[in-house]
Order: C-alpha cells, then sequence, then structure tokens
C-alpha cells in the first residue's frame, strides 16, 4: 500500500522514495520533525475537546474573559500532556521540553483570545450552541482513508464536514507559503481523492491550516490535481514493485542540502 506520504517524497524526490520504500532506510527524526509533531499533537487533542468543553461550560451570560480562560486551560491541559508524553523523544533531538512549553503557552493565550472573541460574537447573534457550531464546526480529527482498489491511503489532520460535503485540512507548522508547495498542492489532491471515492461527494477544494499564525489557506483541487496524483502513484508503484533505482532525477542543490536522507543517498548528486 502507498501513503500519501510517498507521494509527497516523490514530489521532493523520485530517489527518496527508492531510499525509503525498496532499501528501507530509516533515519532519525530532524528536531524539527519532532517539534511539528508535538505541536500536531496539540492542535490536534485541544480541538478534539474544545467543542465539548465549551458545549458544558457556556451560558448565554457567560462574559468573554470567562470563555477566554475556559479555550486556554484546555489549550493548556493539552500542551502540558503532549509535552510530558513526548518528553523523551524531544530531549533526544536536543529540544528544551520547558522553553517548548513556554512558547506553547503565549501561542495558546494569544489564539485563545481570538477564538473567545469569535465566539462571543457569535453568541451576540444566536443561541450558544449555535454559536459554538459556527466557529467550531463538526470536525473529525486523524482520519485514516485507506482505498485497496486504488492501493492508497493517508491519514488526514482533520476533516470539516461542512453542509457542502467534506473538507480535508492539513495542519502545517512550518513557513508560511502565499500559494502552496508542490508537495502540499498533492497531499490535499490525494486526500481529496480519497474522501471522493470513499463518501461518493465531490471534493473541490482542501485548506492548509498555519498553526503557527492560525491562518486557513484554501487550496483548490480539479480533476488536473487528482489525475496527476494517480500519475505519481503510478511512478511510485513501478518503483517500489520493480525495486528499480530512479534513473532520471533533477536535483536541486537545495533540496539535497536539506535532505535528511543526504548521509544514506546513493545517488551521485555531488552535493
Ligand atoms: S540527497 Fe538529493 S538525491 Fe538524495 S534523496 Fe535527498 S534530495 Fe534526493
Amino acid at each position: 500500500m502507498i501513503t500519501v506520504t510517498d507521494l509527497c517524497d516523490y514530489v521532493w524526490c523520485p530517489h527518496l522514495v527508492y531510499l525509503k520504500k525498496v532499501r528501507r532506510i530509516k533515519v532519525p527524526p530532524t528536531p524539527a520533525m519532532v517539534r511539528g509533531t508535538v505541536l500536531h499533537k496539540v492542535r490536534e487533542d485541544r480541538e478534539a475537546r474544545e467543542r465539548i468543553v465549551l458545549t458544558n461550560a457556556l451560558e448565554e451570560s457567560t462574559p468573554f474573559s470567562e470563555i477566554q480562560s475556559i479555550i486556554y486551560s484546555n489549550g493548556y491541559q493539552c500542551a502540558k500532556n503532549a509535552v510530558l508524553k513526548f518528553r523523551p523523544r524531544l530531549e533526544k533531538a536536543g529540544i528544551d521540553p520547558i522553553e517548548l512549553m513556554s512558547f506553547l503557552k503565549q501561542e495558546l493565550k494569544l489564539e485563545s483570545i481570538v477564538r473567545a472573541a469569535r465566539i462571543k460574537r457569535a453568541m451576540a447573534a444566536t443561541d450558544v450552541r449555535t454559536a459554538i457550531d459556527i466557529v467550531l464546526p463538526d470536525q473529525r480529527a486523524e482520519e485514516m482513508i485507506e482505498d485497496g482498489p486504488l492501493g492508497l491511503r493517508g491519514r488526514i489532520d482533520k476533516i470539516d464536514e461542512r453542509r457542502s460535503g467534506p473538507v480535508p485540512v492539513d495542519y502545517k507548522t512550518g513557513a508560511y507559503h502565499d500559494e502552496p508547495t508542490p508537495g502540499q498542492q498533492v497531499q490535499l489532491a490525494a486526500y481529496a481523492l480519497l474522501l471522493e471515492r470513499q463518501r461518493g461527494r465531490p471534493v473541490p477544494f482542501g485548506i492548509i491550516e498555519y498553526t503557527a499564525i492560525d491562518r486557513q489557506v484554501p487550496v483548490l483541487i480539479d480533476d488536473e490535481h487528482k489525475e496527476y496524483v494517480l500519475a505519481l502513484l503510478d511512478e511510485v508503484k513501478r518503483i517500489v514493485e520493480q525495486r528499480e533505482e530512479p534513473k532520471e532525477v533533477e536535483i536541486k542543490k537545495e533540496k539535497c542540502g536539506a535532505c535528511h536522507y543526504r548521509e544514506h543517498c546513493t545517488y551521485p548528486c555531488g552535493f
């Protein structure tokens, strides 16, 4: 079974797919990856609990400060749990858990103010339950979709269940891009394809959610993007099934320089 991550690896460099899927080389995660995993986990847990916590606690008269405090406390608890859980991995990667925790506290405080303001504004126009539904729509986190006939599977960070249909959301903890990178476009198009085939409903766009700045960027997904995903899938399957080392790889110095498989790479890239 090929994963959506394999397709993104192929977009980065076909040789990377060969090293990971055929040669089965494993390298320890970089500090940025470990940090990203923890930030991901905090967001996922916070969003999974936030709706329930707010539904139980809010009344028409709940003031802004209390809403903000409830949202912050929930986020803080999730951050504390995640940092404790990943502490050994963080320390192994050279990341100070205390520094990460203080970064998270600041981020969560800012986000709690924005989210509380949105809920309070919605509460001025409607009842509490509807206000929560508007600001925090029904979501499914970490959904694994496996498509046997296609031979593709992927774990989607979050699915927004909208009236118009499901929308795949991918969290990004790294740098913000105005336009999706080729890898991000492929990732969302692959999720859209999997969702479409599972639900039998069109999925014409996805969302990249930049967690550090709490910004959502919609990304249109058309038939061409989905056909490209299918073509990539064929290429990756060919490498894996024929155990074939890709011959023609477009080498870019900045890519090889940033590649965490560089030390194990057998491609004569010369960087
Ligand atoms: S070092 Fe360069 S050629 Fe080798 S896998 Fe990484 S990006 Fe590809």
